[in-house]
């Protein structure tokens, strides 16, 4: 069987930074790129807010800097998906991975990048406005929305966040929300309450996109207690609905919460098993960031680095 120092699991932001650390500090990575190679970015049209790319830059090819670096140093990237792990609690113990229901491969640490997905409506109409209206991340996006009046989906923190956030940047925002009441901690409702371009149309739903070839213009919705229906003009529709962690491999061996976030250490990238790290949207449900996962990457790898050295002492 295969062995290696260094495995990492998925091809985002902390992915890719992980293996670019883990590649000059000599480890020899081995990165699976997953479902998804590139991750999320890859599904946004530019991004603007990735420090270093002055003129913004389109996620795909932001991804595809990112590899080409990572292959600089010697990273092997290989197309194929961890179905399965037999994670070691032993110290310096190998830690075993099937690729694609069929290859094992064995690793002494293992950083996994495996990222979330966010959680769309499930209509037609926003695969075919995706990256021209529909988004699921206000602040990668909502400066492309700016002046314009914008949608935006969900009652949890994250959707009462998007919406005062989009609501400096355009001069109305209307918030759907399937219910009579808020999900948002109460400081979270204060602040859209305060807000005055946020309107909140309560019991409402989407019932689908409207729009032509060059993006979306208006959102037709329904009062679920009256059916009423109406068109909501809108060039930005945001669905905050919340995200799953891609953490299902790992269920019954790495310490998760409630939702499958992965428990790390305090100021670590730690799991509870030695060796195995975890880094980007896969631990962190607060912040989301291409530029935070990277962050935590680059921990994981040094972290990796450090697990190593002292098994070599
Ligand atoms: P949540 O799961 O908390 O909320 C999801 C929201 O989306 C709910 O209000 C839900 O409505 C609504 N929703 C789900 N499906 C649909 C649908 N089909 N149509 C319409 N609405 C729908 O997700 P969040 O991403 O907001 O938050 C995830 C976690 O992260 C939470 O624990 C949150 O507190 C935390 N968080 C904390 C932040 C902070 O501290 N700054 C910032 C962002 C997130 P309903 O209420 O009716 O079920």
């Amino acid at each position: 069987m295969e062995q290696h120092e260094c495995i990492i699991i998925g091809s985002g932001p902390a992915g890719y930074t992980a293996a670019i650390y883990a590649a000059r500090a000599d480890l020899k990575p081995v990165m699976y790129m997953g479902l998804q190679p590139g991750g999320q970015l890859t599904t946004t049209t530019e991004v603007d807010n990735f420090p270093g790319y002055a003129n913004g830059v389109d996620g795909n090819a932001m991804m595809e800097d990112l590899k080409n670096q990572a292959e600089r140093f010697d990273t092997q990237i290989r197309f194929g998906l961890v179905t399965k792990t037999e994670l070691s609690k032993e110290v310096g113990g190998w830690h075993t991975l099937t690729i694609d229901e069929t290859t094992q491969v064995q690793a002494k640490t293992v950083i996994i990048s495996t990222g979330a997905s966010a959680k769309y409506l499930g209509l037609p109409a926003e695969e075919k406005f995706m990256g021209f209206g529909v988004s699921a991340c206000a602040v990668c996006d909502g400066f492309f929305f700016k002046g314009q009046e914008v949608v935006v989906v969900g009652a949890g923190d994250t959707a009462a966040e998007e919406a005062t956030y989009l609501a400096k940047l355009c001069p109305k925002v209307t918030m759907l929300i399937r219910r009579g009441e808020m999900r948002a901690s109460k400081a979270m409702q204060n602040r859209v309450f305060a807000t005055k371009n946020i309107e909140v149309l309560w019991n409402t739903e989407t019932v689908d996109l409207v729009g032509n070839d060059k993006g979306l213009t208006g959102v037709l919705v329904k009062n679920n207690q009256t059916d009423e229906e109406k068109e909501i003009p809108a060039t930005g529709f945001f669905v905050a609905i919340g995200h799953n962690p891609n953490t299902d491999i790992f269920k019954g061996q790495i310490d998760m919460d409630e939702t499958g976030y992965i428990i790390t250490k305090h100021d670590s990238t730690a799991t509870n098993y030695p060796g195995v790290f975890c880094s980007g949207d896969a631990q962190d449900k607060i912040f989301r960031q291409a530029v935070t996962a990277a962050g935590t990457g680059c921990m994981a790898a040094l972290e990796s680095e450090r697990y190593l050295a002292a098994l070599e002492d």
